[in-house]
């Protein structure tokens, strides 16, 4: 089945006379006749549910429906973005291990790994997108078990060689770790180019109307844990909380791994989400494919028109012919990228805010990658805390706007940006 096929009909399938829409099972807990019943499904010797903090079938089929789209084995929902991105890297790293990421991701994976996973004995190395396969080899320690990017950086917006992380990955034994909040499966699916593991926000374009907080965590089934089994003993030698349960050997290559995050991680951490909105990011799912279209086209005019405008000093969009990514991103993501593009206003800071207060269609927000266009400036709000030199150094520059595109006509949204510039005095 195509995207736009699978964004419909994967995950859930009504029987005969049964709901044609996924019913919300609201209900914490299930029950059974016999406790010898409900016993086998505590040693994960039968499949079922018996608790909504481990399992809950209307998170299930959702999930399933998000493995469909990334091509994967199997999928957990969490209750957030952070829980997935933490699960994904807690799952298979503990206390002595270490991590090469990307230094361009989000603010929140970056503080998780750089101060709160540190706390925890693990740590990271992180390493310029960009640099060169042999500088790459350079950050790998013997005991490294995870490489992380992100797809499309948020807010960076530099596009990841997926193909050159996944062989760096591999050739240690340890598996490719993407964050694909910002294309979408519908754009990118990094399981095709080598990823092994992905990772979303669901509360961005996937639920994509601003409504429901979650995360997913996808497994593409095809890393062998077993190849390299002293890296990965957490999967490969038995669990003492599962009566010594190995979870390479009893669930395979498609299932160990998302079986152990949601056995051991779930249970001990909880992070799951509502089936309430788990329904709602369904319908958000369902769309998914012709928003991105619409998101994507708004993004190119806007990024278009700001390039050739004068009171703008630079556009940064890989959709954009003659972006430093953009080679990359036709790579990658042919048919599209995303919907968020940033600008530098002339004049620096002051305009930069100036701007953004008059504008009328596109709020100010934190949020970005929904229906609603919406806009921030970094240096005064997320990265306040900074000089000029160490926004720089971040990738946030002090004129930088970051501009999500949202479903509305371009027109409109044009006009506005050209309303808010024509009203500065450059
Ligand atoms: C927003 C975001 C996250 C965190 O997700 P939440 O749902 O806010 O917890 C992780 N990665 C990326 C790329 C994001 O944009």
């Amino acid at each position: 089945m195509e995207i736009e096929t699978k964004c419909i009909q994967s995950g859930y399938n009504p029987g005969n006379g049964e709901p044609r829409q996924i019913p919300i099972v609201q209900s914490t807990t299930f029950k059974y006749n016999s406790g010898t019943d409900m016993a086998k499904l505590f040693d994960l010797e039968a499949e079922g549910y018996f608790y909504s903090r481990l399992q809950n079938p209307t998170n299930d089929a959702v999930a399933a429906k998000i493995a469909a789209l990334e091509g994967g084995s199997a999928a957990i929902l969490t209750s957030s973005g952070m829980a997935a991105v933490f699960f994904a890297l807690f799952n298979i790293c503990s206390c002595g291990d270490h991590i090469v990421s990307s230094s361009t991701i989000y603010g929140g994976s970056y503080n998780l790994m750089s101060v709160t996973m540190k706390r925890m004995g693990i740590e990271c190395t992180f390493i310029d997108p960009d640099c060169t396969p042999e500088e790459l080899e350079q950050a790998f320690r013997p005991n490294t078990k995870a490489v992380y990017g992100e797809t499309i950086a948020n807010p960076a917006l530099n596009v990841l060689d997926i193909e050159k992380f996944a062989a760096a990955a591999h050739r240690h034994g340890v598996p490719l770790i993407v964050d694909n909040t910002f294309a979408t499966p519908v754009n990118c699916r990094p399981f095709e180019w080598g990823a092994d593991i992905v990772v979303h926000s669901t509360s961005k374009y996937m639920d994509g109307h601003g409504a429901v907080l979650g995360g997913a965590v996808v497994d593409s089934g095809k890393f062998d844990w077993t190849k390299n089994a002293e890296k990965f003993p957490g999967l490969t030698t038995p669990d003492e909380s599962y009566h010594g349960i190995v979870y390479a050997d009893r669930f395979g290559l498609e299932g160990a791994y998302i079986t152990k995050l949601s056995a051991q991680l779930m249970r001990d951490f909880g992070s799951t989400p509502s089936p309430y909105n788990s329904y709602i990011l369904n319908l958000g799912l369902e769309s998914l494919p012709v928003r991105m279209a619409r998101h994507c086209e708004n993004a190119l005019k806007i990024a278009e028109f700001l390039s050739e405008h004068d009171k703008i000093s630079w556009v940064k969009y890989c959709g954009l012919p003659g972006d430093k990514y953009y080679a990359l991103g036709q790579k990658y993501m042919p048919g599209g990228s995303c919907g968020v593009i940033s600008f530098g206003v002339r004049g620096g800071r002051e305009n930069a805010e100036r701007f953004m207060q008059g504008l009328k269609v596109a709020s100010i927000e934190t949020h970005v990658a929904d229906a609603r266009t919406c806009c921030l400036h970094p240096a005064s709000t997320t990265h306040r805390q900074m000089n000029d030199e160490e926004l720089i150094r971040a990738g946030v520059p002090g004129d930088l706007v970051r501009y999500s595109c949202g479903l509305e006509n371009a027109k409109d949204l044009i006009e506005d940006i050209d309303a808010a510039l024509a009203a500065l005095d450059i």
